[in-house]
């Protein structure tokens, strides 16, 4: 049981760019292992998804762990949607713990993952209805390739939408408060 939980932890952390702005992107491994579990690696799985919390300063967002999914989703092949009240317990959950809510994660059923029609208006809308002390969050879909050429991640901030260019880095990374 140990053996197998310490070979899932991924040896690497991803790390973003955004053209022309300074501040990175750092997933960490924790929250890269909770993602990959939940890959859709089977013809019959089905999407999962969740929240994404951790710490923002000016050099760096850090993406420390990843919840969900929760029992009430609604999930399909090709659709997934967080239990609202679950998601919001979650949410309070982390802030206790000095995290932050980062945006939001979910998986397809594809390698190399794209975003949706339908992913583009759900992030609309969380962006229009949700309380946030910044005004952008992130987007996360988590494809079937191991990786970070299975993951794609998105700045959203009203209605634009930027996606990080992601690298790999094996270098043990001080994740800053
Ligand atoms: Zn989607």
């Amino acid at each position: 049981m140990i053996c197998s939980l310490a070979k899932s932890m991924p040896r690497y952390s991803v790390l973003g760019h955004l053209d022309d702005v300074h501040q990175a992107l750092l997933i960490t491994r924790p929250a890269l292992q909770h993602l990959g579990r939940h890959r859709q690696s089977t013809p019959w799985a089905t999407e999962a998804g969740g929240q994404l919390f951790g710490t923002i300063n000016a050099a760096q967002v850090c993406v420390i762990e990843a919840s969900g999914p929760y029992a009430g989703d609604e999930r399909s092949r090709y659709r997934y949607r967080s239990n609202p009240a679950a998601a919001q317990r979650a949410i309070d959950d982390r802030h206790g713990k000095g995290l932050l809510y980062l945006g939001e994660w979910h998986t397809h059923a594809e390698d190399h993952p794209s975003a949706s029609d339908l992913d583009d208006d759900a992030m609309d809308r969380l962006i229009s209805s949700s309380q946030l002390n910044s005004d952008s969050l992130l987007m996360m879909i988590v494809g079937r390739a191991r990786g970070a050429a299975g993951l794609a991640v998105w700045c959203v901030s009203g209605k634009n939408m930027r996606q990080w260019s992601l690298s790999e880095s094996s270098e043990s990374i001080l994740v800053s408060k």
